[in-house]
């Protein structure tokens, strides 16, 4: 027998004959099949023991500073999103730990899923949006008005999930660890007077009751390519108990729903020295989960998001800083814009202030900046590619009172 013929893999005894290639070591040898192998087993642990190390822990203080890179003012609403950010994490890290973990106690941390009350465009997307760029999480997008309960045509709740799967590049894993944004969470609230029983209204109730088991946690069976369910369809499980929840709404009206709330535990109370002083044209920042149920939410939606917290009405001044000093913020955008075509595009300091002025008139907080910049900017950044010999484009007020003026884009917004 020659000394060919002997070789076998030590690991899993194929001839060397039988194999593509044969490794040698010093007391043994390893065939390609098993070195692959070997290799998928080393990139599994891998990922398994980097997947919460990735993680990172960042700071209350350190999401904070980060935060207010991105957006101006609403310190309230960074603060609170901030500790509760920090501690759900930190309560993934800690589920994960478990053997490194010192205090082997019961104390579970319950999830810290989030409401941000604050008026169109103050910036609650924005927020979460931006949490999730700090903390490196997967992040989407999602319309309460969307949702129905199921039976009904429109949207299941799980389709959320397929947004979040899919801004994982479908990494279930990731995507368990991510941040989900539902919007217009205020347009689902039982209407006043509504009775569950009767009405079993499209929205509403029966889209609460359907939202409450993801936003707590549960194994939700999802359509990977979303849509309804239907029983030959492949679907994902995924595991939403470490998926953080922020819901937003306008809450219109909510003010008048505190007032009484304030009013009424004010009046009566015996000792006047430490009497509630209530600011009065800052009613939100008293809101609180007795306000949301009065407006229409369910207690066991309202239990499953105990932070609460809101975003004030951007005031002129903020609203022109916001045009400015953010990193993202749009004159910089369109700054490069005109710079990627050669163009050295500079605004008078007017012209910032009538962005403004539009905006408020148009009640869409800073929301409404974007659309006006574009009507001012439209026709330059349709002319300007086409003509290289353009090199400096300035805007004076003239020329954008002229733009904002024909716009049909910013009409059609004041007609609405
Ligand atoms: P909301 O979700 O409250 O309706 P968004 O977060 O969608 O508002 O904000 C609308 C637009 O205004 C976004 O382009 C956002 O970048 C900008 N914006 C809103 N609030 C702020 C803020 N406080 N700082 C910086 N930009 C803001």
């Amino acid at each position: 027998m020659s000394e060919k013929e002997l070789i076998k893999c030590s690991f899993c005894g194929k001839d060397k004959k039988d194999v593509f290639m044969m490794i040698g070591g010093l007391n043994g040898h390893i065939c390609d099949q098993c070195v692959s192998q070997a290799q998928k087993i080393v990139e599994e642990e891998y990922k398994v023991r980097t997947d919460n190390k990735k993680i990172q822990l960042v700071k209350p203080t350190e999401i904070k500073q980060m935060l207010d890179e991105y957006m101006i003012d609403q310190d309230e609403a960074k603060k609170v999103m901030s500790v509760a950010v920090y501690n759900h994490y930190k309560r993934i890290l800690q589920k994960s730990n478990k053997e490194a973990d010192a205090d082997k106690d019961d104390v579970e941390i319950e999830k810290s899923n989030i409401v941000l009350v604050g008026e169109t465009g103050t910036g609650k997307t924005l927020l979460a949006q931006t949490i999730a760029r700090i903390l490196n999480v997967p992040f989407c997008i999602a319309d309460a008005t969307a949702f129905t309960e199921a039976g009904y045509v429109g949207e299941d709740v799980e389709n959320v999930l397929v947004r979040l799967l899919q801004a994982a590049n479908y990494d279930v894993a990731a995507a368990e660890k991510g941040i989900v944004f539902i919007d217009e969470i205020d347009k689902i609230a039982r209407k006043e007077g509504d009775s569950p029983s009767i009405t079993r209204d499209v929205g509403g109730e029966g889209v609460q009751q359907a939202l409450l088991k993801m936003l707590e946690g549960s194994i939700v069976n999802v359509p990977p390519q979303g849509g309804r369910k239907h029983p030959e369809q492949k679907t994902i499980p995924v595991n939403t108990k470490e998926i953080l929840f922020v819901c937003g709404g306008a809450f219109n009206g909510i003010e008048k729903k505190i007032a009484r709330r304030v009013q009424s535990h004010t009046i009566g109370y015996t000792n006047p020295t430490e009497e509630l002083e209530v600011d009065r044209d800052n009613l939100l920042q008293y809101i609180s989960p007795e306000d949301l149920k009065s407006f229409g939410l369910i207690p066991e939606l309202i239990g499953r998001l105990p932070v609460i917290t809101f975003l004030n009405p951007l005031s002129r001044e903020s609203l022109k800083r916001i045009l400015t000093e953010p990193k993202n913020a749009l004159i910089k955008q369109y700054i490069k814009l005109f710079r990627i075509d050669g163009v050295k595009l500079s605004i008078d300091k007017a012209v910032l202030d009538l962005i403004v002025d539009k905006a408020v008139e148009y009640k869409l907080g800073a929301r409404g900046l974007r659309a006006i910049c574009e009507a001012i900017l439209t026709d330059a950044m349709f002319e300007t590619p086409a003509t290289p010999q353009i090199k400096e484009l300035h805007v004076t007020l003239r020329y954008a009172k002229e733009k904002i003026q024909r716009s049909s884009a910013l009409n059609r917004l004041k007609a609405a």
